[in-house]
């Protein structure tokens, strides 16, 4: 089922936690929803829950509008970082409960439901441990049965609110592998949220990167780490060094020197961004260079900071680990791609 978000703005006491905001979940896809904290990816998941109300602007589920529909109606599967599992119910009650609430008319037979939530707890890889208590998992075995209580109801669309953010590295890591796949074999729409750029980036078919309220930028993860729409979506997903700079003619500058580096969208003030890994390394300073004045490990990597001879900046690029120039104390190099946004 297609979810869409049109122009949704959502105001609490008059400070505007969403500005006018569009997206459209696709059917099927797994789509992450990444930002630092206060960014309103809590409050457009709750909207389209239904949780609470937009003040301006609609959410659709399909072609209908789904603004005055209740959570129950909207028929949601939802996670939350703090496993809200019943403490006095087993795993197995708990997986059933959402089944077993239903209406009469709509409740399966007693038999099916046992069956539904069996086949469940098998696909989370819990089987054998349904007559556990709550208190007898570990966080990421309580995750994966709230992950199976929400698909318990066939929901038409899950959403995730940092579901794995009180767990640790490890574990997070492998209940992301986890989900993808359990992801693939169901194909529920699923909106995920996180603040774990690694995580979105692993997760998620598309990312819809936030700031402020509003949505900077919608892409693959792909599209989106290769081609940054703004500053802060370059700053914010991997690592970033970034200058500030004059274009004049298409031609970069930085402190009245030409880099010989070409940005023919800008003109005047401008922000050059590159990435610390994608450079190469040249003679001289006749690009960009300077003193290394710091250097330290950064997984199989070495990140050097470099004090720029054309200026007093200083910016990091990364060189393998064991490549003989990181012993150099001077260091030339060109950005291999770069990106100038204008300034301000
Ligand atoms: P986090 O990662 O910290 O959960 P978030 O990106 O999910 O952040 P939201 O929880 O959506 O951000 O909050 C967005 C903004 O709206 C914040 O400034 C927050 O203080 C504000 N806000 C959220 N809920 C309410 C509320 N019920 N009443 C008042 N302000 C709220």
């Amino acid at each position: 089922m297609d979810v869409r978000a049109e122009r949704v703005r959502k105001e609490f006491d008059r400070f505007p936690a969403l500005h006018d905001v569009s997206l459209k979940i696709q059917s099927g896809e797994l789509i992450a929803l990444l930002g630092p904290s206060g960014s309103g990816k809590t409050t457009l998941l709750r909207l389209i829950a239904g949780l609470e109300r937009p003040t301006s602007g609609r959410i659709l589920f399909g072609e209908k509008d789904a603004s005055d529909r209740s959570v129950q109606e909207r028929n949601i599967g939802f996670v939350f970082q703090h496993y809200a599992l019943f403490r006095h119910m087993n795993i197995l009650e708990n997986v059933s409960f959402g089944l077993k609430v239903r209406p009469w008319a709509t409740r399966p037979a007693g038999a099916e439901i046992y069956r539904r939530a069996m086949e469940l707890l098998d696909l989370v890889q819990l089987s054998g441990l349904e007559k556990r208590f709550p208190s007898q998992l570990s966080g990421g075995q309580r995750q994966r049965v709230a992950l199976a209580r929400a698909l318990a109801t066939e929901p038409r669309v899950l959403l995730l609110d940092e579901p794995f953010g009180a767990l640790d590295a490890q574990v997070r890591r492998e209940l992301r592998k986890w989900l993808r796949e359990i992801h693939e074999r169901t194909g529920h729409t699923t909106v995920f949220v996180t603040h774990d750029q690694e995580e979105a980036l692993e997760l998620a078919d598309r990312l819809c990167v936030m700031s402020q309220g509003r949505i900077e930028q919608v892409g693959t993860p792909d599209a989106v780490y290769d081609t940054p729409a703004s500053p802060f979506v370059f700053g914010f997903i991997g690592a970033s060094s970034r200058l500030p700079v004059t274009v004049e003619n298409g031609g970069v500058q930085l402190a009245g020197q030409t880099l010989g580096l070409a940005a023919p969208d800008v003109t005047g003030a401008g922000q050059l961004f590159f990435r610390p890994h994608e450079v190469e390394l040249v003679e001289g300073d006749t690009v960009l260079g300077g003193a290394v004045v710091a250097s330290r490990r950064v997984g199989g990597t070495r990140r050097l900071e470099i004090e720029l001879s054309q200026s007093l900046h200083r910016v990091e690029i990364d060189l393998p680990f064991d490549h003989p120039a990181a012993e150099r104390s001077r260091i030339g190099f060109r950005p291999r791609r770069w990106k100038v946004f204008p300034a301000g």
